[in-house]
């Protein structure tokens, strides 16, 4: 860790590098988004870490409010139909994760008397939150001094602290170094602080140094590093099951009850990968068959 910053105001030792700087940087951006306003509800966050999944933030903005309006507390989404819920995510991305949702409020309802909790490895056993989510949950409700390891503050943390990229170092030796690095007095401000860093500025190509509050001890910086010149592609949407899946879910989201040859026609896909998206659908519990074989939004 580096030295002591000499502006630190006396009685005051702050050793963690940058941490005055990223606290001031991220000042101006901590009432940004709804679910950083008011009151650290669980539930709220517990929402928006499930949007943030595969959804970008600008897009979580507009559908956040919607969702809040409609399940306005953990009950009232664990007492909705998965349609209802499937038809409020409609626009988000997976499916997957509105159902996992859904199945998580029912079992913070079931098991944990309505109430979101806040212990990590609670968190973790929650249909749907992975090590991540538990983490973000926990610091940003809780106050639980916990690092929240997504893509944005591995890369972070690793530039800052190491001078390297990610895949660089071992996984246990950059958790370690994160979680040394974290604020133990407000861990969830410092996780979305240098989150938002790693989405603003720091990006894996080409990184906005100048302009970042970590330049002055950045390591990577130091060594004249750029990032990376090339990212891996993302395996294109267009044309792939997923968009099929998505598909189906978002006609049946429109409709009533459909038999397969009329979503066929309707959405111009093949009878036969159309039945296999259904039959996915249908195991991971989107979607179910009517008593006379048509399609349907789970009730
Ligand atoms: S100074 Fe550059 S490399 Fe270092 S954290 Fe900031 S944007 Fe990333």
């Amino acid at each position: 860790m580096a030295e002591p910053s000499p502006d630190a105001p006396s009685g005051e030792i702050d050793e963690r590098p940058g941490a005055r700087e990223l606290r001031a940087w991220y000042r101006g951006r901590a009432t940004l988004y709804p679910w950083r306003r008011g009151i650290r509800d669980p539930y709220r966050i517990l929402v928006c870490e499930f949007m943030a999944q595969q959804t970008q933030a600008a897009r979580v903005v507009g559908a956040f409010d919607a969702w809040i309006e409609r399940f306005p507390t953990v009950r009232v989404l664990a007492d909705a139909s998965p349609a209802d819920v499937l038809r409020a995510w409609q626009g988000l991305g997976y499916n997957r994760c509105a159902i996992a949702l859904h199945r998580a409020a029912r079992t913070i309802v079931a098991d944990h008397g309505g109430r979101v909790p806040g212990d990590v490895d609670v968190l973790r056993s929650l249909p749907g939150v992975g090590p991540y989510t538990a983490a973000a949950v926990a610091s940003i409700a809780f106050g639980v001094p916990v690092v929240a390891m997504d893509t944005n503050i591995r890369r972070v943390a690793a530039r800052v602290l190491r001078g390297a990229e990610p895949d660089e170092l071992s996984p246990a030796r950059l958790r370690a170094d994160a979680q040394a690095w974290l604020d133990p007095s407000d861990p969830g401000a410092w996780n979305q602080a240098v989150m938002d860093v790693g989405a603003a500025l720091c990006r894996p190509r080409s990184p906005r140094c100048g302009e970042c509050p970590l330049q002055a001890v950045c390591a990577f910086r130091a060594t004249g590093r750029r990032g990376r010149s090339s990212v891996r592609p993302q395996p294109a949407f267009e044309g792939s099951f997923r968009q099929v899946r998505g598909a189906l879910v978002r006609e049946l989201s429109r409709s009533g009850p459909r038999s397969l040859p009329e979503l066929a026609a309707q959405l111009g896909e093949g009878s036969a990968r159309l039945a296999e998206a259904a039959d996915h659908l249908i195991r991971d519990g989107l979607v179910e068959r009517t008593p006379s074989g048509e399609l349907r939004l789970r009730e």
